[in-house]
C-alpha cells in the first residue's frame, strides 16, 4: 500500500506525531494480517459516507480503509555525505510515495534547536537541499555512462542524458526535480533513479497547543504557507502534542475534546486527508448486511484492478460490476430504491472507478 515519510530536523516533534499515530492505529495493528515494522505507523481513514452507508446497512461490521505513514528519523545536515547514517535515511525515504516535512513552528525555549534558532524556512531548506544533494549524487554516478550511450545514438540514451542533463541543472540552482518539466519519454526514462525530490511534499506545522485556535497568527506558520505556495506543495497546521492526546480519545469522548479545543477535525485526520489527496487516491465501497468496507483505489484504476485490491481471484475472474454512487444511494434511500429508479449501472472491464462508487463485483471463481 501507499506510504508517506515522516522527515524533518531532530526536535521538531516527528516522534510525538508519529506516536499519535500509532496510538490512534493501535487497534488496526491488532489485525492478524498485518506485521508491521517499528516505523510504521497505519491509521485508518476518516470518512463520514461510511458513517452514512452503516446507517442504511446495519451491518455486523465497518471497516475504514487505511494509510501508512513511514518514520524516517535521523535525517541531519550533511546526510547525504553518509554522516549520522544519513544514506540510510536517505534509502528510506526512496522506499516512501509522499514526504510529510515537519517543520517546528514553535517557540518552547526548554527545547532546543539544531540550529540554535526558530526558523522554519532555514529548516526546509537544510532537508530540502540534502535531498537535492542525494539526487544529485545519482546523476552524477550515471551522467558519463549516459553521455557515452547518447553519443552512440542510442534512442533510448540520447533521452535519458536529456532528461538527466535537464534535472542536472535544476539541481545545481537548489530546484527539486518535481519542478523540472520533462517530456513523457523522458519521464519514463527517469523513473527508475526514484528521485527524492520528485516525491510531493506536505508541510506539517507543528506549532504550540495555545496557538491552535488562531494558527495564521504564528508568524512562523505564515512564512511556511508563502513558502509552500512557491513551492506547490500544501501545509497541514498541528500540534503534535495536541495530537498525542486526541489520539488516546475516540468516538464521543474524542469529539467533546475538540469541540472543547474548538476544533472540528484533529489535525491527525486534516494531515491523512491531505496525504490522500496528494497521492491521487480515492475511495470506493462495499456494502452488505455483513459488513461495510471502504476501499483504496489510486485515480483512474479500472473496475476489475479496483476488484483485484479485494482479492486477486475477483480480478481474474471478473466479469461487471453494479456500481451505484454514494450519493445516489443516499438519495433514493435504498438499494433496491436505487435500482428501481435506474441508478444502479452494470459496469464491464473498461469502467474507470470513481471515489464514492458502491460496488458489488461479479466474477468467476
Ligand atoms: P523529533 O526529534 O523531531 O522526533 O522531536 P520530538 O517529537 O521528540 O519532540 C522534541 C521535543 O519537542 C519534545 O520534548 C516534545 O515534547 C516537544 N514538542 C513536540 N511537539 C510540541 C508542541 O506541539 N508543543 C510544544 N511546546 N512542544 C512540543
Amino acid at each position: 500500500s501507499l506510504t508517506t515519510g515522516i522527515v524533518g530536523l531532530p526536535n521538531v516533534g516527528k516522534s510525538t506525531l508519529f506516536n499519535a499515530i500509532t496510538q490512534a492505529g493501535a487497534e488496526m495493528a491488532n489485525y492478524p494480517f498485518c506485521t508491521i515494522e517499528p516505523n510504521v505507523g497505519i491509521v485508518s481513514v476518516p470518512d463520514k459516507r461510511l458513517d452514512k452507508l452503516t446507517e442504511m446497512y446495519h451491518p455486523k461490521k465497518t471497516i475504514p480503509t487505511t494509510f501508512e505513514f513511514t518514520d524516517i528519523a535521523g535525517l541531519v545536515k550533511g546526510a547525504s555525505k553518509g554522516e549520522g547514517l544519513g544514506n540510510q535515511f536517505l534509502a528510506n525515504i526512496r522506499q516512501v510515495d509522499a514526504i510529510s516535512h515537519v517543520v517546528r513552528c514553535f517557540d518552547d525555549k526548554n527545547i532546543t534547536h539544531v540550529s540554535g534558532k526558530i526558523d522554519p524556512i532555514d529548516d526546509i531548506e537544510t532537508i530540502n537541499l540534502e535531498l537535492i544533494l542525494a539526487d544529485m549524487e545519482q546523476i552524477n554516478k550515471r551522467l558519463d555512462r549516459a553521455e557515452k550511450l547518447a553519443k552512440q545514438k542510442e534512442k533510448q540514451a540520447v533521452i535519458e542524458f536529456s532528461a538527466l542533463q535537464k534535472l542536472k541543472d535544476a539541481f545545481d540552482e537548489g530546484k527539486p526535480a518535481r519542478h523540472v518539466a520533462l517530456t513523457d519519454e523522458e519521464e519514463i526514462a527517469v523513473k527508475p533513479f526514484n528521485f527524492l525530490t520528485k516525491k510531493p511534499v506536505l508541510y506539517v506545522a507543528n506549532i504550540s497547543e495555545d496557538e491552535l485556535l488562531a494558527p495564521d497568527d504564528n508568524v512562523y506558520v505564515q512564512a511556511v504557507k508563502k513558502y509552500a505556495e512557491k513551492d506547490g506543495s500544501e501545509v497541514v497546521v498541528i500540534s503534535a502534542r495536541i495530537e498525542s492526546e486526541i489520539a488516546e480519545l475516540e468516538g464521543e469522548e474524542k469529539k467533546a475534546f475538540l469541540l472543547d479545543l474548538g476544533l472540528d477535525t484533529s489535525g491527525l485526520d486534516r494531515l491523512i486527508a491531505k496525504s490522500y489527496q496528494l497521492l491521487g487516491l480515492a475511495t470506493y465501497f462495499t456494502a452488505g448486511e455483513k459488513e461495510v468496507r471502504a476501499w483504496t483505489f489510486r485515480k483512474g484504476t479500472k473496475a476489475p484492478q479496483a476488484a483485484g485490491i479485494i482479492h486477486s481471484d475477483f480480478e481474474r475472474g471478473f466479469i461487471r460490476a453494479e456500481i451505484v454512487s454514494f450519493d445516489d444511494l443516499v438519495a433514493a434511500g435504498s438499494e433496491l430504491a436505487a435500482k428501481e429508479q435506474g441508478r444502479l449501472r452494470l459496469e464491464g472491464k473498461d469502467y474507470i472507478m470513481q471515489d464514492g462508487d458502491v460496488v458489488n463485483f461479479r466474477f468467476n471463481v
